[in-house]
């Protein structure tokens, strides 16, 4: 068969479509068949690869027999590759077969889900997809909620209702040249950057976010919150928004939403809770029964993108301040009015976003295909290992755990007993030089880890606990001989960088 598309105008037949598809097929196959045998970073170094792939813009169809063979030879070997047994690095991401193929059928179909009349079958099951997906996370099904392409600006999205939602009429006047009190938003240090740039992007001015301090688990305390909150209201300004967080990025911290949510609501503060990493391990009654009730929230952010084995990049937004999303971003030019019609719901009303991917099929081929019980087991699995791995490192004189999560995150830091007992009656220039050394020694494991290319690990650095390690367990693909092969390599690593740092 052609496929060249050389000698014609359109596209492939139906019949040449299916016949690459196959071969695609067997590229996927090949690529998960093989997948634990390839290093999980890429090792090419960024020169060579942007030469490998330089080409001038092609004139004539090339074969996609050949774009397809240069697919398998230059692109696929030279990727990290997020869905690898071995990826315990930032938090996992990984895509599933029913994800893998329905992103294909959602290509294929092309709905654009910006209004119910262009996409009415993809806008209904956005609606039963919201519905299944506050189910899984507790939170109020009723609630406004969209699905967009990230958790960064679902945030800003939040934020912006939040602004609206105060009446200062920013939406109609903007903000430059206007007597505007000083607006202010509070999270801790350890919330997600993504916070930050929003208060960037909206105006609000980066010293005007506040970071409160956490407690020694790195949990927002709501009692400096309330401090917070009243000396700004003394000097005149204007708190409007807070950001919680159920499962910081450094160490999967929760921090407790109940007393926070008071704290809010005294002051007629918008709480937003970023649930981007942690909210849908609500699915397990454990965790559930640890994390308090996330309608204290007027608005929730969470990732099926990073842990519903769904392909990049699906977000869930809800607010159950309803109609404050639409207040922010509803706007209808006179070419998208359509006829309102009893129950439909126009996605792009809730965002910046006009075009919009058909998301829903993919959650609806995902959570169908593995059912609550099915993705409820599978974190179950994810926590175990995590717990195992925690229970190692307490049992090991030369590792100390530094928080803990009720998330499969587990933060660990390498410090040799000698050192470790020495530490404890240390005078404080001792213990300046032993801590700069755990970093440095700390630093090392991470580089020899993660150099090999067999497994791939990240870290962070905390304020009192210095350069930490982080391992993070969440891959559809990671069995416990993958978490219990990294215990051993990281004992390993420990015992080589000592040796190698402490005898220059
Ligand atoms: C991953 C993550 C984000 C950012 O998510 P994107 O979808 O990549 O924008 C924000 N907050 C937390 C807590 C996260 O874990």
């Amino acid at each position: 068969m052609e496929r060249e598309l050389s000698q014609r105008l359109g596209d492939w037949s139906p019949e040449e479509l299916e016949a690459a598809g196959q071969e695609v097929l067997e590229l996927i196959r090949d690529y998960f068949a093989h997948l634990e045998e390839r290093p999980v970073v890429a090792q090419i170094p960024a020169r060579e690869l942007q030469a490998l792939l330089a080409e001038p813009l092609p004139e004539e169809s090339v074969p996609f027999a050949q774009t397809l063979a240069e697919t398998k030879a230059n692109i696929v070997p030279n990727l990290t590759h997020w869905n690898h047994p071995n990826w315990f690095a930032y938090f996992s991401a990984v895509s599933s077969g029913p994800g893998i193929l329905a992103d294909t059928v959602i290509s294929a179909l092309n709905a654009n889900a910006m209004l119910w009349k262009t996409s009415p079958a993809a806008s209904a099951l956005e609606q039963v997809i919201l519905r299944w997906l506050a189910e899984m996370l507790g939170y109020d099904p009723a609630a406004d909620g969209v699905l967009i392409n990230g958790a960064s600006l679902a945030t800003f999205y939040a934020l912006a209702a939040a602004r609206e939602a105060l009446g200062l009429n920013i939406r109609e006047e903007g903000i430059a040249g206007r007597d505007l009190p000083v607006l202010r938003v509070y999270c801790t240090e350890h919330a997600h950057s993504s916070i930050d740039k929003a208060v960037i992007a909206l105006g609000i001015g980066l010293k005007n976010l506040v970071k409160i301090p956490g407690d020694g688990q790195h949990r927002m305390r709501p009692d400096l919150l309330a401090e917070a909150v009243q000396a700004d209201l003394a000097r005149g300004y204007k708190p409007f928004a807070c950001v919680a967080v159920t499962g910081t990025t450094s160490t999967g911290a929760l921090d407790p939403l109940a007393a926070i949510g008071r704290v809010c609501e005294e002051h007629g503060l918008w709480l937003h809770v970023d649930a981007a990493y942690g909210g849908f391990y609500n699915l397990v009654p454990e965790v559930r029964a640890q994390v308090d009730d996330l309608n204290v929230a007027d608005s929730i952010v969470a990732n099926p993108h990073k842990v519903l084995f769904t392909p990049l990049e699906v977000t869930v937004l809800y607010s159950r301040r309803k109609g404050e999303l639409a207040a922010a971003f509803s706007l209808v030019p006179e070419y998208l009015r359509t006829a309102p019609q009893d129950g439909t719901v126009n996605y792009m009303d809730f965002s910046l976003q006009l075009g919009r991917s058909f998301r829903a099929l993919k959650l609806w081929w995902v959570i169908r295909s593995f059912g609550r019980k099915g993705i409820e087991a599978r974190m179950a699995e994810h926590l175990r290992m995590a717990r195992t791995l925690e229970a190692n490192v307490k049992a090991h004189p030369d590792f100390v755990r530094i928080s803990e999560s009720v998330y499969p995150l587990v933060c660990v830091k390498a410090f040799p007993r000698d050192l470790q007992a020495e530490y404890a009656s240390a005078p404080p220039e001792r213990r300046c030089e032993i801590a700069a050394y755990l970093d440095r020694l700390n630093a090392e494991v991470l580089e020899r880890v993660n150099a090999g290319g067999h497994q791939f690990i990240s870290h962070t650095v905390l304020r009192d606990e210095g350069y930490i390690l982080r391992v993070s367990i969440g891959g559809l693909r990671t069995r416990a001989e993958h978490a219990a092969a990294l215990w051993e390599r990281l004992q390993a690593e420990v015992r080589a960088a000592d040796e190698a740092l402490r005898i220059c």
